[in-house]
């Protein structure tokens, strides 16, 4: 399949050219006809299979042909809502690359940036809004934003919006927005959670699953080394980072204290490295990032939300220094090495209050890590990985261990988020979390389309 299929026009191949790219990705060549189309879609993709292009390149089309609109606005026609800043810079950063060619007004809309400025973008026509939900949701309420004449809302990673809250932001803005509209829904997990959402905001969606995670998983070589405590980790990523194969990596920290604490030490034994965590002003993180993409920075010390959506190209490390809470972000985690067809070493260390976490991911990813010693370095005692029993469903433990939410700090924090004015209505259903055929691990082996409908099929047919 070439992109010249895909009914794109000349300047978004052009674009496309430009960037080196030679065919479609699975979910491109699946989610971009449908989308031109104008169906609703509920697409399960994860990160780094080309999930961004899929629906910035259908927004650039709709928005090639003049507004049909008989209101007089100059609010948006594409609204896409994305978890994270560092996601929603990605987004922004996609809709100029793929519409170079093109004269779209577009900008962003996140929390941790001056008001102003959104004052100004939105006191302008323009054509493409990128937004995290909270601070959206602030401009609505003062009355600045006009969604009359919106035609397409993108939801990217909805079901991270709905981790941290955001559930009833997401309802609140699409209830803003004309019913009218096409909406695209992007997850890398569907459970009935994800499916009320579609049922409340899709119209008869298409359903497209593409299983990317083995593609994504099947590229990065996954390590465990067993930990006795915190300074057996130092010791041993003291070990690990003098490896000079190691031209850039991602060490991840629990906290973001931890995560200061150690870019402050590795640079006082002369390591480049730094920071990226919730706490950092916005222009501090992209000041990071981009010293990251520019090879300034070969060892970035990063907590899981700042970094979800992080693009760097070449991370050939990604050291999991603390192992996370929830499974699905060890699968985030890991897929920043190994993106677009590189591969990559991913190396976890848990020490024995993280063996629950390592099981939680074990079973999620259904595959076991294989374990190593580093000579010199080997613990002092064995890490008991087998399990004890209790519930063998992925996302329960994750689920029991989740931070609680409290306070409107939307965007604030990297561990403690508020909802749009309630708590978090996510709960993991009778079952668990997901449901045993939504599990990532199954239904790997390419795209499948079909049409789904919410609630009209049986819950068999709907995650089969
Ligand atoms: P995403 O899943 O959207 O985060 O994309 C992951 C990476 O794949 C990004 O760096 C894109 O630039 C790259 N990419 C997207 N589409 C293609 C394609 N068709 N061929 C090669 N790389 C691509």
């Amino acid at each position: 399949m070439s992109f010249s299929k895909l009914q794109l026009n000349e300047p978004i191949l052009k674009a496309i050219k430009l960037c080196g790219y030679t065919a479609p990705t699975p979910i491109q060549s699946e989610a971009i006809p449908q989308a031109i189309a104008g169906h609703d879609l509920i697409a399960t993709a994860q990160t780094g299979t080309g999930k961004t292009a899929a629906f910035v390149m259908p927004a650039l089309m709709r928005l090639s042909v003049p507004s049909a609109s008989l209101k007089r606005s100059k609010g948006p026609r594409v609204l896409v809502l994305t978890p994270t800043r560092e996601l929603a810079n990605q987004v922004t950063e996609a809709v100029k690359t793929y519409g170079k060619f093109m004269r779209i007004r577009s900008g962003a809309i996140l929390g941790g940036m001056p008001y102003f400025e959104q004052q100004r973008l939105l006191s302008q026509p323009v054509d493409l809004i990128v937004a995290t939900p909270g601070r959206l949701i602030d401009h609505m309420e003062r009355g600045r934003i006009d969604f009359s004449r919106l035609e397409l809302l993108i939801l990217d990673e909805a079901d991270r919006m709905l981790d941290m809250g955001f559930s009833d932001a997401v309802d609140a803005i699409a209830k803003a927005t004309p019913a009218d509209r096409q909406t695209l829904m992007f997850t890398a997990t569907m459970d009935n959670t994800m499916a009320k959402l579609a049922q409340r905001l899709l119209k008869e969606p298409v359903r497209i699953e593409i299983a990317g995670k083995k593609t994504t998983l099947e590229a990065i070589e996954q390590r465990l080394h067993a930990a006795d405590d915190m300074q057996h980790k130092s010791r041993m990523l003291n070990h690990l980072i003098a490896d000079s194969a190691m031209t850039r990596a991602i060490i991840f920290s629990g906290t973001k204290r931890n995560a200061d604490q150690l870019a402050i030490e590795l640079s006082a034994q002369g390591h480049s490295a730094a920071a990226l965590h919730g706490d950092m002003s916005q222009g501090a993180r992209n000041r990071t990032i981009m010293n990251m993409k520019r090879g300034k920075i070969r060892l970035l010390v990063a907590t899981d939300v700042a970094a979800r959506g992080l693009d760097v190209t070449g991370i050939t490390h990604v050291i999991n220094y603390d192992l996370p809470k929830n499974a699905e972000d060890y699968v985030h985690r890991i897929g920043r090495t190994g993106r677009a067809g590189a591969s990559g070493i991913a190396i976890s260390f848990a020490s024995g209050k993280e063996v629950d976490s390592l099981r939680s991911i074990e079973r999620y990813i259904g595959q076991t890590i294989p374990q190593q010693v580093i000579p010199g370095l080997e613990p002092s005692r064995p890490l008991r990985r087998t399990s004890s029993g209790g519930s063998s469903r992925p996302g329960t433990s994750s689920w029991k261990q989740k931070p609680g939410f409290s306070g409107r700090n939307y965007g604030k924090s990297d561990s403690a988020r508020a909802p749009y004015g309630a708590q978090s209505k996510r709960k993991p259903n009778a079952e668990g979390r997901f449901s045993r055929d939504a599990r990532p691990t199954a239904k790997r082996d390419g795209g499948k389309t079909s049409d789904f409908r919410p609630g009209k099929q049986s819950r068999q047919n709907r995650w089969a």
